[in-house]
């Protein structure tokens, strides 16, 4: 089968989303789901809407699927974006520490860009590794629409790392 132009994905149907404990026992939070792994076909150019069928409940999701160059294009635009904040982050991170471990003279305060920086700090920290893994996972295929209740349906990436399709950089 011709990876390019086909893409799998599991379906996922969540059954059940209970938390428990919290009390006298630590708190768990348990999640139950069952995956259906459908091959949907890409589009030579372009992006088209495919509909997949939950087994479990038999209700009809539409799922966006991307050709394969765009697809590649935004993983890889997902990694440099990564790669900016993991920069960025470093570079706001050593400048809040030069700018925060300097002993100012009476009545000056600290540069805007400071506050700047700790912010820079904290939202690349978080954005940083979401977009690495997004980029990881990314396979161009796209839930549009689910029915009610929508939370409880998923389009999840299947990966296939033994088939050695990825080519290494
Ligand atoms: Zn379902």
């Amino acid at each position: 089968m011709n990876t390019t132009g086909a893409v799998e994905v599991a379906v996922r149907h969540i059954l059940g989303d209970k938390v428990s404990g919290g009390f006298l026992r630590p708190r768990t939070r348990t999640i139950t789901w069952t995956d259906a792994r459908y091959v949907v076909k890409r589009p030579t150019s372009g992006k088209h809407t495919v509909e997949l069928t939950c087994p479990e409940c038999s209700a009809s999701l539409l799922a966006e699927v991307r050709d394969h160059s765009s697809t590649r294009t935004i993983a890889s635009v997902l990694r440099v974006l990564a790669v900016l904040c993991l920069v960025v982050f470093f570079a706001a991170f050593a400048y809040a520490i030069h700018e925060g471990g300097k002993t100012l003279p009476e009545g000056q305060s600290l540069p805007v860009l400071f506050s700047v920086s700790v912010i820079a700090v904290f939202v690349t920290f978080v954005a940083g590794p979401v977009l690495f893994v997004r980029s990881l996972s990314y396979n161009g295929v796209s839930m549009l629409d689910a029915p009610k209740p929508r939370r409880r349906h998923g389009i999840m990436p299947v990966r296939k790392a033994s088939q050695g399709t990825r080519t290494p950089r």
